[in-house]
């Protein structure tokens, strides 16, 4: 990661700029309880990154539970609603470490900003936390045909930034979303998870090690 320089930057939101992991659990968990499928932290690990739909097969499998299509529906629903009631109080002071800079940074350095997230709510929890002026793109998955790993999400963001893979930088906390990144030929920096910095181009513990000013 030397030498490189770059003409925008696209981020991952849960875990990189936002932490609502923590919600996404408890909001899975009363799913599970519903089901007595045994679930917990560890497990929940297993979703970091994944669309809500393969959220939910991978619960319903540690469980070997099988529902219909409609039920399976109404269980999707009732999650979001019950994630997004236990979201609602997030303000500017949930955001991670050395976001804020970042993004003044990049503001000052006229380096465009964009967010390629696998969330259904993005743009809503973008705006609780007072960030989403800061974005000039937003791809979120409810703009997406096919969820990550897979690199949609961020060649669109690409796209609409007007520029190339090998122009962005991407971060990423999840291993689904490196991959993702690494296969759209962007270079990536792993945000906080130990456990994906191989399979990154770097790692940094939170964005306040991050200085743009080596990258432009
Ligand atoms: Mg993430």
């Amino acid at each position: 990661m030397r030498n490189i320089k770059i003409k925008g930057l696209l981020f991952d939101l849960d875990g990189v700029l936002v932490s609502t992991e923590h919600n996404h659990f408890l909001a899975w968990k009363s799913i599970a309880d519903q089901y007595q499928i045994p679930f917990d932290e560890l497990d929940n690990e297993r979703l970091k990154g994944m669309s809500r739909v393969d959220s939910l097969k991978i619960i319903l499998q540690l469980g070997d539970v099988w529902i219909s299509e409609h039920e399976f529906n109404d269980l999707l629903h009732l999650k979001n609603e019950r994630y997004l009631n236990s979201i609602r109080q997030l303000s500017q002071k949930d955001l991670l470490p050395g976001v804020l800079a970042l993004l003044n940074q990049a503001r000052s350095k006229n380096i465009p900003c964009g967010l390629g997230s696998s969330s259904k709510n993005a743009k809503a929890i973008l705006s609780l936390v007072g960030i989403e002026s800061y974005f000039d793109v937003l791809i979120d998955g409810n703009m997406v045909e096919h969820p990550k790993p897979h690199p949609e999400v961020f060649l669109n963001g690409a796209k609409q930034l007007g520029l190339s893979p090998n122009q962005i930088i991407v971060f990423e906390d999840a291993e689904s979303g490196v991959k993702a990144a690494k296969d759209g030929g962007f270079y990536v920096f792993a945000v906080g998870n130990l456990h994906i910095q191989n399979s990154a181009d770097a790692f940094v513990s939170s964005l306040l090690e991050f200085n743009l000013d080596e990258y432009v």
